[in-house]
């Protein structure tokens, strides 16, 4: 997936569509984001890794009606709470894009006018999901109503728009897929995208919307009485957030490396995205991850009026922030869809942080503190060969693997006895330990991409040849709520 050769690493995540609170699933794309930007830099490379928040749109401006506020001062507000969550999941990112940001702006309408000769202006016709703040063909349509809002019946629209030629690049399209040149994974999702374009003529797309209709968006250069579809504004941001179109930064980091998206956006990130950028002759990002949906337990639809859902911030409050990472990481599938329920959130916590990590960095900072005096010697060590795989975005794969061996060393330890044999061999004793803090450290190097705050307690502890004790207990033991 990376390109080391290279040695920089551009990564982004989707932009978030800021007419509500971030939910669950915001949070893994975060986490997960952070995970790889912390791997390529653990690896020396420089990255640069976005995220940000998508601020125009039809669905936006009803959102801010209803709060009874102004537009800007709503979409202030709610990408604030994505800037705070962001920071309590201790992601480290290097920008954050906002689409109403002036830059932006610029950079999309420079964007469009690179596109113009494949935009014209006609008249629309269709049936709309607003929620989705797209058309939807009959085709797509369940008995009348949204595929994706099964409650949401769409509603017939005729506009004047402009549109983009998409047919003249499908064939290019399909072959830049099918080779890897753009990688999409896992397959099950670059094969869905080469069905569709395989079986479909592509049509038109509509990217603008008459200010009669709807004012808060990008205006479409040399026509004022438009405003551009919100999702050519928004995918825009993955060039204008790193200077497009004339800013040095550009060509230092496009194409990017890598975007993260979900599997509901994945076609406007297959097929809408790259062709926007060979209209306008832009180079194409090399890769694609998309992610699953986190259902509730049972595998039922995750929502508020169900009961079921769950915030990212109630679980932070309570088990903190690389408890969480440490779920959603090996839990929930990188491949498909995963669960989230507090009953196994709460075991997997008990289980695998706190008796299993947790229990072993205990044992051997405490015995070491008695039978070494708090001392120890070891040839410092980085990440195992057999652990520093992150390919293909395999999260849970290589959490699997960790857990493997943290097991193996528990195990060891139980079978070793150190306590009884410390009372007839006390050189022997202190070599176990050396050698168990040795693989605590490597594990824990392992470690730091997914649950750098963890890692980086139990390289305090073990730190300088000498225990300190004084860094506690990585993962508390948490009473169960009733
Ligand atoms: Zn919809």
């Amino acid at each position: 997936m990376a390109n080391q050769k290279q040695n920089k690493y551009y990564l982004t995540t989707s932009i978030p569509y800021a007419n509500a609170k971030p939910h669950l699933g915001h949070a893994m794309e975060f986490i997960q984001a952070d995970t790889l930007a912390r791997w390529h830099r653990q690896r020396g490379e420089e990255v640069y890794f976005q995220i940000g928040t998508d601020e125009h749109g039809q669905k936006l401006f009803e959102a801010a009606e209803q709060a009874g506020a102004e537009p800007l001062s709503f979409v202030n507000e709610m990408s604030e709470t994505f800037v705070q969550l962001a920071g309590d999941l201790n992601v480290d990112y290097d920008a954050f894009v906002r689409t109403t940001d002036a830059h932006h702006k610029k950079g999309a309408q420079a964007l469009w006018q690179a596109c113009e000769k494949d935009i014209y202006k006609g008249t629309y016709t269709g049936t709309y999901c607003v929620a989705c703040e797209l058309f939807y063909t009959a085709k797509d349509a369940v008995e009348g109503m949204c595929p994706v809002h099964p409650n949401r019946a769409l509603e017939d629209l005729e506009i004047e728009s402009y549109f983009l030629k998409l047919a003249p690049y499908q064939e290019k399209l399909i072959e830049l897929i099918e080779t890897d040149a753009y990688k999409i994974f896992p397959a099950l999702r670059k094969n869905e995208i080469l069905s569709f374009l395989k079986n479909n003529q592509l049509e038109d797309l509509s990217v603008s919307r008459p200010k009669t209709q709807l004012v808060w968006g990008v205006e479409v250069p040399g026509d004022n009485s438009h405003v551009m579809y919100v999702w050519f504004d928004a995918l825009a941001n993955y060039i204008t957030g790193v200077g497009y179109p004339d800013e040095p930064n550009f060509a230092k980091w496009w194409p990017a490396d890598l975007h993260i998206v979900g599997k509901d956006i994945n076609r406007f990130h297959s097929v809408y995205w790259p062709i926007m950028l060979m209209s306008a002759g832009v180079e194409l990002p090399k890769a694609l991850y998309v992610h699953g949906f986190i259902n509730a337990a049972g595998g039922v639809k995750m929502s508020k009026s169900l009961g079921n859902s769950v915030s990212p911030e109630e679980i932070l409050q309570r088990y903190g922030t690389d408890a969480l990472r440490y779920y959603l990481l090996r839990y929930i599938p990188h491949d498909a869809d995963g669960e989230f329920g507090l009953e196994r959130f709460h075991a997997v916590y008990t289980a695998d942080l706190v008796n299993n990590l947790g229990n072993l960095v205990q044992r051997v900072a405490s015995m070491t503190t008695k039978y070494c005096d708090g001392k120890f010697e070891i040839a410092v060590t980085g990440t195992p060969s057999h652990l520093d795989d992150l390919e293909d975005a395999a999260f849970d794969d290589a959490l699997q693997k960790i857990w493997k061996e943290l097991d193996a060393l528990n195990e060891a330890i139980d079978k070793n006895e150190p306590w009884k044999l410390a009372k007839t061999d006390l050189q022997a004793t202190q070599k176990l330990l050396y050698e168990w803090i040795g693989d605590i450290l490597k594990l824990s190097a392992a470690l730091a991409p997914f649950l750098p705050s963890t890692a980086e307690k139990i390289h305090n502890i073990f730190t300088d040849g000498r225990v300190d004790m004084h860094v506690g207990m990585l993962f508390p033991r948490i009473e169960k709520e009733d």
